[in-house]
């Protein structure tokens, strides 16, 4: 059976993986073309939008994580009630119950 703690795992080690990908992309030289310029910049900034909610992940990964550590992990962290394990299922990232989930 598939651990919580391993698929968080396997989850940041797919980010960090996706991460190093966009950094290179980003990276690239710019194409001395100007009118090739405005478009790559779009691309840019979709990288980057990709890559904030990518580290928004990790640190929710990171947090779970950190609670799999404490021994606290499937609990909410603000109501203290287990969260259903159908829910860490689904969203093995989650701090909240289904009542505090945002
Ligand atoms: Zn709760």
């Amino acid at each position: 059976m598939t651990t919580p703690r391993e698929i968080l795992l396997a989850r940041r080690r797919a980010i960090l993986a996706d991460l190093d990908l966009i950094e290179t992309d980003l990276d690239q030289t710019p194409p001395k073309d100007w009118e090739d310029r405005a478009s790559e910049r779009q691309g840019d900034e979709v990288l980057e939008a990709l890559g904030n909610s990518e580290l928004l992940e990790l640190r929710r990964i990171d947090a779970a994580l950190d609670r799999i550590a404490e021994g606290t992990y499937g609990e909410c962290v603000k109501c203290g009630e287990d969260i259903l394990p159908a829910r860490l299922a689904a969203v093995p990232d989650t701090p909240f119950c289904n009542r505090c989930a945002p």
